[in-house]
């Protein structure tokens, strides 16, 4: 256990971290218990970036917060915690507990079954910090004494920016393959490295990805685009072949029997700029350009759209009407299933498409400008022209257009507000 005090060790500063945060630790210490921030929010303010969220780990067992805190609720069966509610603002509130697999808790009958099943065994603060996942993600932050609280050697890992498991990183992959992913997270997003053992694991455990399920690995797949660093996310997902394993379907669409390509490679310097792998890339890097500069995150339906418009290539400017939408249904339908994406990301990609078309046609066959800002996608479709606009060096004229007419609706009142029904 090492303690790494301020100003000696780091620059973290109590004012730096949410309210909330703090009183919840502080109520937990005063009610008895022992209380830290945890995980992500130290990590992030160690590195001077600002935390997503603060999380709280606490010796308190769920029933012992919940009486603490009149507004808390406890959830998950899995992994059960308590959210302490401020507002719409929580703070996840989660009791110190053992990696179950090392203590016989999980995979009872075979051995070598390590995936956990559940994840409600307590422990004390050194058990917790050991079942996290990477040593950046496994500090504790002291209030009281204003020092970080460090069992894993992450801080020397955050000064060297890397990324490594806590403990036998083939072990921790196959416990939790989703845990690959997040390594390629933290690695894009921080431009930390992945540790040699780490990586060598990676690329040995990489199938073990299929063994999650789709729904979690959909979501995992949007936090990478969604992140601000999906270009290089994709990278390392390719190149550690997660993506092939998780998501097979699409990257074949990418394959090319002229050209013997097989599916997605890296963004290659000789490649036209029109060909759908070019196109593929330069629509993330436009994804992070936007995701950077607003901090804000697109929605699912727009993500979808970015996924599959590098396929849809001329027929995103050219087609007709119905063949567009035929041909994108075609294309979207049979990977979006076999991933499990939901139907309306699917759908509202679609809706994104048609009015990608009708705002790129002249402006004599527009048709009436106010019903389409005023439809709900209206602003999806807007952002993801900005994006085409960028990855494909269109003409930016009718975005300009777009976007002066979704200011002027902006500033007038629209029906909704003027209140009754309509
Ligand atoms: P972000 O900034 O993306 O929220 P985070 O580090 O806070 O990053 P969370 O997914 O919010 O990540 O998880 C909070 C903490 O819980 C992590 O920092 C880590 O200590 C632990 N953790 C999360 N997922 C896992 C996992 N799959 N295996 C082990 N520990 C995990
Ligand atoms: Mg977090």
């Amino acid at each position: 256990r090492k303690a790494v005090p301020a100003g000696k060790g780091h620059t973290l500063s109590l004012r730096d971290i949410d309210n909330e945060a703090l009183k919840v630790v502080r109520k937990l210490l005063t009610a008895g218990h022992e209380a830290y921030l945890v995980g992500g929010c130290v990590r992030d303010l160690y590195l001077n970036r600002k935390p997503k969220d603060f999380d709280v780990a606490t010796s308190a067992r769920p029933e012992q917060i919940r009486r603490v805190f009149r507004n808390s609720r406890i959830i998950g069966r899995r992994f059960k915690l308590a959210h302490v509610f401020f507002g719409s603002k929580i703070i996840e509130t989660s009791t110190f507990r053992t990696n179950p697999s090392e203590d016989g808790g999980a995979g009872d009958s075979s051995g070598d079954d390590l995936l956990i099943t559940h994840d409600n065994e307590w422990g004390d603060i050194e058990e917790d910090a050991r079942r996290r996942d990477f040593t950046i993600n496994g500090l504790f932050y002291d209030i009281e004494h204003e020092q970080i609280i460090d069992f894993v050697d992450g801080v020397a890992d955050l000064d060297r920016g890397v990324i490594r498991t806590i403990g036998e990183p083939e072990v921790r992959f196959r416990e939790d393959p989703v845990r690959m992913i997040r390594a390629i997270k933290f690695a894009a997003r921080l431009d930390f490295t992945i540790e040699a053992e780490s990586w060598e694991a990676l690329l040995e455990c990489a199938p073990d990805i299929a063994r999650c399920s789709r729904a979690r690995l959909v979501e995992e797949l949007y936090k990478l685009l969604r992140g601000g660093s999906a270009k290089r996310s994709f990278e390392l997902m390719l190149e550690a072949d997660l993506l092939q394993h998780i998501w097979p379907a699409y990257v074949n669409l990418y394959s090319d029997p002229d050209s013997g390509e097989v599916g997605l490679r890296r963004p290659s310097r000789a490649r036209p700029p029109g060909q759908p792998i070019a196109l593929f890339w330069r629509y993330l890097a436009a994804l992070d350009d936007y995701v950077s500069e607003t901090g804000q995150t697109p929605s699912n339906g727009v993500i979808q759209a970015i996924l599959f418009a590098p396929l849809l290539d001329g027929m995103l400017l050219e087609a007709k009407r119905a063949d567009l939408d035929v041909h994108v249904d075609d294309l979207m339908t049979p990977p979006c299933a076999a991933l499990g994406v939901a139907r309306r990301d699917r759908e509202l990609a679609r809706q994104i498409f048609m009015t990608h078309r009708r705002m790129l046609l002249p402006s004599r066959k527009r048709g009436r400008r106010t019903s389409l800002v005023q439809r709900q996608y209206f602003h999806d479709a807007l952002l993801f022209l900005g994006f085409s606009v960028e990855a494909r060096d269109l003409d930016g004229n009718a975005l300009e257009h777009w976007r002066q007419l979704a200011a002027l609706q902006a500033r007038e009142p629209s029906d909704d507000d003027q209140g009754g029904g309509g």
